[in-house]
């Protein structure tokens, strides 16, 4: 049994149910789990460590829904630079065919490091392309060294140019493969237990790179265990929603229906292009999206109708996406734009607040991906959560309101970060591992991927 005392935050954001905001706030925690919450005056005086973190906010820690790691290694490829989706992929395609084990553990590791700086607790990630000898072990593992709470998904492409398909046919992979794949990662790695730092779920590419059977197959299996949920990408782009039409004769909306893929145990990425009445479905289902408007911005895929689906009760989480489509993965700045980006459709000032922004990126996201022990402080919760100095330059002149001040400011890293009790981010360095030499070695193998070497 260990005990950690946080007191003195300027500002303690609770996200509880009636949303306090605590000045002069702390924690106590045992081992992994948040005992007390309160004014630093009601919380015990001693543990086994304790923190002063007056001058700092602390919030829940920030839940990311959407990503892809590997793709850190070809962040702002030149061909990919200026193309929508489509074209984007078909640019990255052959260089991620060259993608091996080592590079997509180091990959995931400097993902991993870059969102907790940031102020992430807990990443998904979506690893839908598994050439040469990658595994899905290989992001666990580069994750698990960060210290973040993990939600891996296996997903996979199995329609290749030949049959239709958008991606090449030498990076799908035969869809019993995957399925038996899939099972072995659950039964190896899922952990449905309150707390757990590891979950699996089943994620098929896209519309445009797997067979109906294939999602429909996923959604059972995903089914027959407890707690594995089902992800995938929706109505990204107008493209994307005419090869649906024209393929399947459905809207993406529809199609989702067709394949089995609505419900509470299932969460979408992107979702610009989603008619009003598929949203109507979503949230009368409670089927969840992962909002990421910097990718969407980036690949001129539009912007999403947040407010619309908020209003409808959908889960909405917040998403960096694959760091080669964003090209950066700080999820607070995900969160300001979030609020920028609605702004900016609707010429609404009032669509959406800043708390409300912090709200996707922390409650909103642990709802999406299932999760009730995370996303905010009450006493039973995990024990995670991120600290910003307000002394940082981005604040000067913001401090009548620290909390707005995190989405308004330009987004800063944290200095602390703390996931189920363990330290993953001290005095703003990463505590498990060092920054400089995984930056060194993720560049290495960058390079020779793109240049077409062995990584
Ligand atoms: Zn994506």
């Amino acid at each position: 049994m260990s005990t950690l005392l946080i007191k003195h935050a300027a500002v303690l954001v609770t996200m509880d149910d009636e949303r306090r905001e605590i000045r002069d706030g702390g924690l106590f925690v045992r081992d992994n789990v948040i005992e007390a919450v309160g004014p630093t005056a009601e919380l015990p005086d001693a543990a086994d460590e304790v923190l002063d973190l007056s001058g700092h906010i602390v919030l829940p820690g920030l839940v990311n829904t959407h990503h892809h790691m590997y793709q850190s290694l070809t962040r702002v490829i030149p061909a990919g630079q200026n193309k929508e989706l489509f074209g984007w992929l078909r640019a990255l395609y052959p260089i991620w065919a060259g993608l091996r084990a080592e590079a997509v553990y180091v990959s995931a590791k400097l993902a991993a490091a870059e969102l907790a700086l940031s102020g992430c607790t807990t990443s998904s990630d979506h690893l839908y392309i598994f050439p040469n000898d990658v595994t899905l072990e290989d992001e666990i593992r580069g994750v698990g060294e960060v210290g973040l709470r993990f939600h891996a998904t296996r997903g996979s492409m199995s329609l290749g140019e030949s049959k239709g398909g958008l991606p090449p046919d030498s990076v799908v992979e035969d869809e019993d493969a995957i399925l038996a794949d899939s099972q072995r990662v659950i039964e190896a790695f899922h952990d449905n237990s309150r707390y757990a730092m590891l979950r699996i779920g089943l994620a098929p590419c896209s519309p445009f790179s797997v067979t109906r059977d294939l999602m429909r197959a996923s959604a059972e299996l995903a089914r027959s265990y407890p707690g594995v949920r089902l992800h995938t990408h929706l109505a990204e782009t107008k493209p994307d929603v005419e090869y649906s039409l024209e393929q399947f004769g459905l809207l993406p909306g529809d199609y989702a229906e067709d394949v089995g893929w609505i419900g509470e145990d299932v969460w979408h990425a992107h979702c610009v292009h989603l008619t009003p009445e598929a949203l109507d479905k979503f949230g009368r289902t409670g089927t969840g999206v992962a909002h990421c408007p910097a990718s969407n911005a980036r690949l001129a895929s539009g912007i999403a109708q947040v407010r619309g689906m908020l209003d409808r009760g959908v889960p909405v989480g917040m998403g960096v996406d694959g760091s080669a489509s964003n090209d950066s993965g700080h999820l607070l700045n995900e969160a300001r734009l979030a609020l920028l980006m609605q702004r900016a459709l609707t010429c609404d000032p009032d669509v959406l607040t800043a708390r409300d922004a912090l709200e996707l990126a922390t409650l909103g996201g642990a709802r999406v991906l299932g999760r009730d022990d995370i996303g905010a402080f009450k006493p039973g919760m995990a024990a995670d959560f991120v600290a910003y100095d307000l002394g940082d330059v981005a604040y000067a002149g913001a401090l009548h309101d620290p909390v707005a001040a995190l989405i308004f400011c330009t987004s800063i890293n944290v200095a602390y970060n703390v996931v189920n009790g363990k330290f993953v981010v001290r005095e703003g360095r990463l505590a498990n591992l060092e920054l400089e030499p995984l930056i060194e070695q993720h560049n290495a193998i960058a390079r020779a991927l793109v240049d077409g070497e062995a990584t």
